[in-house]
């Protein structure tokens, strides 16, 4: 694993402006030997962004963006918006996105593209639901996610596709490291093959769901994991830096 890891923490809907002090925390406990082995990441909810991107020590980002820079949609922040606040990154096609939204590969796409317009960084979540692991069809289901969802554009410094299986998310479990590193090389063969050698090689991979203290070593260590996405975990400052001190 050459790629430098990148740990970001989904805070979902959870949070109000007192969490600054986890942050803090977190922020406290990210000395420079840890910052400079990995990079540290929140998306808090979009209210707080502002907020908590006055402090310097984690990068902070949104987890979703609409795809147009500004008008009649009520209701939805920009990709600009969330720049305009001091978020680096935006996470797109989060798996409760898909689902609670209806967004498609296409959409997400183009809060994608949106993203690299307003200068983020962004996250693209793809993942196979317990179906599609059961009937043996996740690496095509991952493959056709990312191929729809990673815009053209896609550069390494633009872009990191989260594999977040979906029935590990929020659950306990997670899949075996063997599961891991083969839908991790999948993609790898498929950013490489779409976006050549430099940028597919580069392009961060970061594995999510379910991801704690106790099970982060083995799963970061996986070939082709540059970091974790992490929900539950990233609530709390011990247990975020439990699992960024894994490396
Ligand atoms: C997520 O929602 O992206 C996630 C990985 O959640 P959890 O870590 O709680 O499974």
């Amino acid at each position: 694993m050459t790629n430098r890891p990148l740990v970001a923490g989904n805070w979902k809907m959870n949070g109000l402006k007192a969490a600054a002090a986890e942050l803090d925390a977190m922020g406290a406990g990210y000395d420079s030997a840890l910052s400079e082995k990995v990079e540290l990441l929140i998306c808090p909810p979009a209210l707080l962004v502002a907020q908590l991107a006055s402090q310097d020590k984690i990068a902070i980002g949104a987890q979703t963006c609409h795809a147009k820079e500004n008008g009649a949609h009520t209701g939805d922040i920009s990709a600009e918006m969330i720049r305009d606040a001091g978020g680096a990154y935006v996470i797109v096609g989060h798996s409760e996105r898909r689902e609670d939204h209806s967004e498609t590969d296409a959409d997400v796409c183009e809060k994608a593209e949106a993203a690299y317009r307003a200068g983020l960084v962004a996250i693209v979540c793809v993942g196979e639901v317990e179906s599609e692991r059961r009937a043996g069809t996740t690496l095509d289901v991952v493959t056709k996610q990312v191929l729809g969802s990673v815009p053209a554009g896609a550069l390494a410094e633009n872009t990191v596709i989260a594999y977040e299986p979906v029935w590990a998310i929020g659950t306990g479990l997670t899949p075996t490291p063997a599961d891991v590193a083969e839908v991790h090389a999948s993609i790898r063969a498929t950013l490489v093959k779409q976006f050549g050698a430099e940028v597919g090689s580069k392009m961060r991979v970061l594995y999510g769901g379910s991801v704690k203290p106790g099970n982060a070593k083995e799963l970061l260590a996986v070939e082709n994991v540059d970091g974790a996405l992490v929900g539950g975990a990233s609530l709390k400052a011990a247990d975020f830096l439990g699992i960024a001190e894994a490396y």
